[in-house]
Parts: C-alpha cells; sequence; structure tokens
C-alpha cells in the first residue's frame, strides 16, 4: 500500500478525462503520491501489470499529455513544496506539483525567480513545464525551461531512482552511466539526420530534444525535458534560477491592421526587446463586448484617438531593467528607431503597476474571451514554429486558406519567436463546420 491515496470512482476519472487539449479519455483511476517512496510503489507495480502511468500536474498542456487510459499520477495534491534554496549558487529544489505563481512569490525574499513565465502561471506547475519544455512571454531574453533546469531526480520505468545531471557525464543512478552513453552512440549516428530535421528557431519544442545530447552538448536531463512524462516520472527538479529583475515596463503598439504590425516586427526585434507579444482584432473586439474584460480595454483610450480607429492589433512590448531613467531610455531608443517605418501606429508607455496589470490582463485574457460566444475559436495551430520575419507572409497565406473554408481565426501570442496560436472559429455542433 502506499501513503498518498487512490481513486477509481467515475467521478474522479471523469475529472482527469481532459486537459488542455482536444483530447478526452477516461483514465483506469487516479494516484496522488506522498513522496518517492508512493511513486516507485506505484510504477513497480503498474510495470507488474502493464498499466500506463500518465504523470499529471495543471492539466493546462495543449498536446493531451495528460490524458490516457492508464492511471493517472496527479502531484499537485501533496507534492506541491520548495523544498530548499541555495542563493549563493541561485539553486532550488522543488518539487514537481509546485504552481510556478507560487513558486516565484515564495523566492521573492531572495530577489530570484523562475522566468518561465507561461500565461497559466496560476495553474500550471513546474513537472508539466519540464514535460513540456514550457517556454513564456519573455523567452526572447530567458529562453526555455530546458535552459534552467541544473538536473532532475527521477524514475525509470522499472522504478529505479536516477539523478539526471544537464551536464553530460555527471547523471547518478544504477543504471544511467550506461544508458547515457548508448543514448549518445545513438544520437552520434543519426547526427546528420537530427540535424536536417531540427528547426533553427528558439521554440522548436516537438517530439525529443536529440540535437541538444551528446558528450559536449547536454547529458540526459536534456532528454527527459520535453519527453511529455513518456521517459521518467520527476520526482524532483533542480532549478536554475534568475535574479528578479527590478522592473519590467511595456511598451504598447496599437495598429490599423494585423499585417501593419507584423511588418515592423523584425525592426523592433532589433531593439533585443524582454518579448513581444501580439494580440488581434478578434481578441480585441471580444473584449469590447465583454462586460467582465471591457475594464482591461481602458489603456487603450489614450492610444485609440491617435489612431483615428479602434486598434485591430497591438504588440505588447516587455522590457526589463532595473532603473525607471534606463526603461525610458530603452523605450525612447525604441520610438525612435520606428520612426523610419511606413506603418502607423499610435503607442503608450506604461510604468505604473496598475496600468502595467491591466495590458498584462488583457494578454492573459486571450484565451478565455476567445472560448465565450456560441461560434468558439477551437484549437487549432498551436505554438508555430515560423520565424519572425516570415510571420506576416505566414498569417497572410493562413487567411486566404481560412477564406477558401468560409471562416476566420484568432491570432496572437509571442510574435517575438514566431510562436502564435490559431484558433479558426467553427461551430462544431453544425455537421458544415466539422
Ligand atoms: C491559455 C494557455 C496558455 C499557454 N501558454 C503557454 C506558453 O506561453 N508557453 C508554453 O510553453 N506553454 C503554454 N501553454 C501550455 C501549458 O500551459 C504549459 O506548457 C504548462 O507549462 C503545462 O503545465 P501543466 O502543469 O499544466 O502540465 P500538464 O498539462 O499537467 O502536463 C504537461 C506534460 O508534463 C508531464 N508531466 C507532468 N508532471 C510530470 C512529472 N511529475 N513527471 C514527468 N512528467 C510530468 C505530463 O505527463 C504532460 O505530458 C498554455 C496553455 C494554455 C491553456
Amino acid at each position: 500500500s502506499i501513503e498518498g491515496e487512490v481513486f477509481f470512482e467515475k467521478a474522479y476519472r471523469a475529472l482527469y478525462a481532459t486537459d488542455g487539449s482536444h483530447y478526452e479519455i477516461l483514465p483506469l483511476g487516479v494516484v496522488y503520491p506522498r513522496h518517492g517512496g508512493d511513486i516507485q510503489k506505484v510504477i513497480e507495480l503498474c510495470a507488474e501489470e502493464r498499466i500506463p502511468l500518465i504523470p499529471r500536474g495543471g492539466g493546462t498542456g495543449l498536446t493531451g499529455g495528460a490524458v490516457g487510459k492508464g492511471l493517472v499520477m496527479d502531484f499537485t495534491r501533496y507534492m506541491n513544496q520548495l523544498l530548499e534554496v541555495d542563493e549563493a549558487k541561485r539553486l532550488a529544489r522543488v518539487q514537481p506539483g509546485i504552481i510556478l505563481d507560487e513558486l516565484n512569490s515564495q523566492l521573492q525574499d531572495y530577489q530570484l525567480h523562475w522566468p518561465i513565465d507561461t500565461a497559466t502561471g496560476n495553474r500550471a506547475v513546474i513537472g508539466g513545464q519540464i514535460g513540456n519544455n514550457s517556454s513564456g512571454m519573455s523567452s526572447l531574453q530567458y529562453g526555455l525551461t530546458l535552459h534552467h533546469v541544473e538536473g532532475l531526480k527521477s524514475f525509470l520505468a522499472n522504478g529505479e531512482s536516477c539523478y539526471f545531471h544537464i551536464q553530460p557525464g555527471s547523471s547518478r543512478g544504477y543504471q544511467v552511466y550506461d544508458l547515457e552513453a548508448r543514448v549518445f552512440r545513438i544520437v552520434e549516428s543519426l547526427e546528420g539526420e537530427i540535424q536536417r530535421r531540427t528547426p533553427t528557431l528558439l521554440r522548436k519544442v516537438g517530439g525529443y530534444n536529440l540535437h541538444a545530447l551528446g558528450p559536449n552538448k547536454m547529458g540526459l536531463a536534456g532528454l527527459i525535458i520535453g519527453s511529455e512524462g513518456t521517459l521518467s516520472i520527476l520526482e524532483e527538479a533542480f532549478l536554475r534560477l534568475s535574479p528578479k529583475p527590478l522592473r519590467r515596463d511595456l511598451l504598447v503598439l496599437a495598429f490599423p491592421s494585423l499585417s501593419q504590425a507584423l511588418e515592423i516586427l523584425p525592426l523592433l526585434l532589433s531593439f533585443h526587446p524582454t518579448g513581444i507579444e501580439l494580440l488581434d482584432e478578434v481578441i480585441l473586439e471580444k473584449a469590447k463586448a465583454s462586460s467582465s474584460f471591457r475594464t482591461y480595454l481602458s489603456f487603450l483610450d489614450s492610444l485609440t484617438p491617435a489612431l483615428n480607429q479602434f486598434p485591430k492589433a497591438l504588440f505588447i512590448i516587455l522590457q526589463d531593467g532595473s532603473s525607471l531613467e534606463e526603461q525610458q531610455e530603452k523605450i525612447n531608443s525604441i520610438l525612435q528607431g520606428l520612426e523610419q517605418t511606413k506603418s502607423s501606429f499610435s503607442w503608450g508607455s506604461f510604468f505604473e503597476d496598475s496600468a502595467k496589470a491591466q495590458v498584462v490582463g488583457l494578454r492573459k485574457a486571450a484565451l478565455p474571451l476567445l472560448l465565450s460566444g456560441r461560434m468558439k475559436a477551437v484549437t487549432g495551430v498551436e505554438d508555430t514554429a515560423v520565424s519572425p520575419e516570415k510571420l506576416c507572409s505566414y498569417i497572410k497565406e493562413f487567411q486566404d486558406l481560412l477564406e477558401k473554408y468560409n471562416t476566420h481565426a484568432s491570432f496572437y501570442g509571442h510574435a517575438s519567436v514566431g510562436c502564435l496560436h490559431i484558433r479558426p472559429f467553427f461551430e462544431l455542433s453544425h455537421m458544415s463546420h466539422r
């Protein structure tokens, strides 16, 4: 028996049949482990009985990694603690079920932070971020989860507990040395093919991180990060923290069309901001029509008159820095640089907490807004991997395709890294839209 809990009742199973994706699969049951010993026992039993195990965090993943027919292992109930902080080394030891916002709020005392800021920070957890190799709004500056993990205390499918380090040759465990050597040999023998198939973009998180592995690159932790719980079940993660930026200020650019926004994206990137987020007309109009979200739009009051119309696209430019003067200078230099562009736009800079919260609130409301109304914006092309200078032509082509099917879509997300969410509108209750 285990010290945690196991449930097989239908109500529990139904709770875990879905995540942030389209998929709906009723699992066999759910287990809430209390510690590594519980995880190990469940793995051994499931291996004996040939029952698939599905580790799960906040269940916000968009690709169905947290749903399946087997036994779901939910880490958010009991294994959700920050265990240790080494301030000098900027390292944290955490359990996989800790919620990201909770982790960052506990790290405030140390002036450190976990910089992977997915929009789901109030419910997604570290185990899920490691499973997905997540990256957030500021990925231009901070990169992916892969770039911030030191090591993983994790179980193999036979129940063996191992320590997987991000550096090659530093992992520990009975089988690990041989395992790493074997993985490196396979990767080496397929090097040309792996290189040919790996995009050169920053946010490439499809499949295993084979391109990152090798004796002079990353060790086995690099393989486990992004493996969606298919290779190993995580008990603890050792995270490399970043100094908390003293300030994050915002510059918002409002455009009369989506294409005018995307055309100046390469120029904006030359100023090396922390991130550039895109919101399109569909989201802005939905916010305007919503009694609960309309208040988020009041920051546009100062931008709309200069544009002579309600904006059809917004860029929210995030800028991290240390002092107000430095931030104002950076934002001014972006605005000066934009004087050469032919795109028309209006702008507003935001340095006050309440105004910034409004802008960020609107960005975080994008998905709830798209899911409101009769015609739903369905999960379509999530996380495009398109280089930013090609985004404009890519979206034009995509819009032509949608027109052919008499529909339209919302385009929003992390423009700075070519990672957009494209959600077409379909009424799935209607046969002609299926
Ligand atoms: C509105 C919205 C916005 C989003 N924005 C972003 C974004 O900006 N960037 C981004 O990268 N993603 C984004 N996502 C996707 C998702 O929210 C994130 O990737 C998030 O980090 C997943 O965390 P989770 O705790 O919900 O993971 P889950 O969905 O629970 O799990 C994700 C994967 O991790 C595995 N896993 C979980 N725990 C463990 C464990 N202990 N051991 C081994 N494997 C484990 C699961 O099996 C699964 O395969 C977004 C999703 C939504 C709905």
